[in-house]
């Protein structure tokens, strides 16, 4: 049988067994609604609290902080509007940057079409930015800072806890998406001061449809759903129990298993060394500040969607710009901000690793990608035109 290497854990994870463990008794017995008030019911709302309790201290929070969604868009989306919309009457800016996931700029897009001002910062080309940055760019009528802890193509690091340093000074509000962040690093919202956080539970481990919102005690925004006062009556519908339940359990296992990420990280550091072997190739974004199962690289004279193509008839998946874009044929949004040229970025191609990767993988992997970008390059009319050099020395 051909060999299956999944390195594509930035777009989604496998569901844990543990959490399929987890999970199976609110589907088969514990299926009551959590706020009724008979026993089948009290036995829904216990292990909702158990959840969110068990959620909450994994993440430093207070349980009453912790509100559910169902992704981590709409944890991102309710976030950005709910914080421009409760502080409207003080200001209208915005500030996030230029390589946040969709769920925030188009969010942001959205509230410029309201009459909001936004202000997309740059970054470098390692994918970073200082809260010197940051602070530069505060004005009177900024209300709102959004940030995300991880980037999800790069892998890059951002400098939260100075980030929200920075804010609270300002008295503005300041949110991150660590959705990229939440398992594959520590992450402690009291440590990094943020008042706002998201997270989503299947690139953790858990399934697809369910994320949460911290929201830190005193901050406050408008709810996103109105209905039958579920999570403090900010986002109304029957809890999501069997999910929540998955949830707390895969961050439980993502946590305990925080100190495997050293061999992921060196896993991810063979791979890049060996990857850059392959003439005109080179690792986007710097190596420092870096998510551990993240690795992305550019080969020249490739096509990103062809590579994918070819490594996924070796049994290898993985990915070429964000899952989010993949429909599009535009470059990546986050490649070209760190300076990555047009023709360069459409190269590209991300390899993100779980607790599931080994060493094999990484054989694997080093055994059929150099074939086939040579197969693709003895194709393309570019390549046999393309001047000599190393990419990296432009
Ligand atoms: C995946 C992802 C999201 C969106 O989460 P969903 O649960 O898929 O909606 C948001 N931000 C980042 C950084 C992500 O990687």
């Amino acid at each position: 049988m051909q060999r299956f290497v999944y390195a594509d854990n930035a777009a989604t994870t496998a569901v844990l067994p543990e959490v399929i463990e987890a999970m199976t008794p609110c589907f088969a017995e514990n299926w009551g609604n959590p706020s009724s008030l008979y026993g089948k019911g009290r036995d829904a709302a216990r292990a909702l609290i158990a959840a969110r309790e068990k959620i909450a201290s994994l993440l430093g929070a207070d349980p009453k902080e912790i509100y559910f969604t169902s992704c981590g868009s709409e944890a991102d989306n309710w976030a950005i509007k709910g914080a421009a919309h409760a502080n409207a009457a003080r200001g209208k800016h915005i500030i996030t940057t230029k390589i946040e996931h969709p769920a925030v700029l188009q969010t942001c897009k959205a509230l410029e079409k309201e009459g909001f001002e936004v202000s997309y910062l740059d970054v470098d080309s390692d994918g970073l930015l200082t809260a010197a940055d940051i602070e530069a760019a505060i004005r009177p009528d900024t209300t709102l800072v959004a940030v995300m802890h991880a980037n999800n193509e790069i892998g890059s690091i951002l400098p939260i806890k100075e980030i929200t340093e920075v804010c609270r000074a300002h008295k503005v509000l300041c949110f991150t998406d660590a959705v990229q962040a939440v398992g594959s690093i520590p992450v402690n919202v009291r440590e990094l001061g943020v008042d706002m956080l998201s997270a989503s539970g299947h690139k953790l481990g858990a399934p697809k449809g369910i994320g949460l919102l911290y929201i830190k005690k005193g901050v406050r925004i408008p709810a996103l759903i109105d209905g039958g006062g579920q999570e403090k009556g900010k986002r109304g519908g029957t809890e999501n129990l069997p999910y929540i339940v998955g949830f707390a359990r895969a961050l439980e296992l993502a946590v305990e298993r925080l100190p495997d990420m050293k061999r992921i990280a060196a896993l991810r550091d063979r791979l890049a060394e060996e990857i850059v072997k392959i003439p005109r190739t080179r690792i986007n974004g710097g190596m420092e500040h870096r998510l551990p199962g993240n690795l992305n690289v550019s080969f020249e004279c490739i096509e990103g969607e062809s590579l994918l193509l070819l490594l996924d008839r070796a049994g290898i998946a993985v990915s070429t710009g964000s899952a989010c874009s993949s429909n599009s044929l535009e470059p990546s949004h986050v490649l070209l901000a760190i300076g990555v040229p047009v023709e360069i970025a459409h190269g590209s191609m991300r390899i993100s690793l779980s607790h599931a990767n080994t060493e094999e993988d990484a054989d694997y992997i080093l055994e059929q990608l150099p074939a086939i970008v040579s197969r693709l390059r003895d194709m393309s009319p570019l390549w046999s035109a393309a001047p000599t050099g190393d990419i990296g020395d432009r």
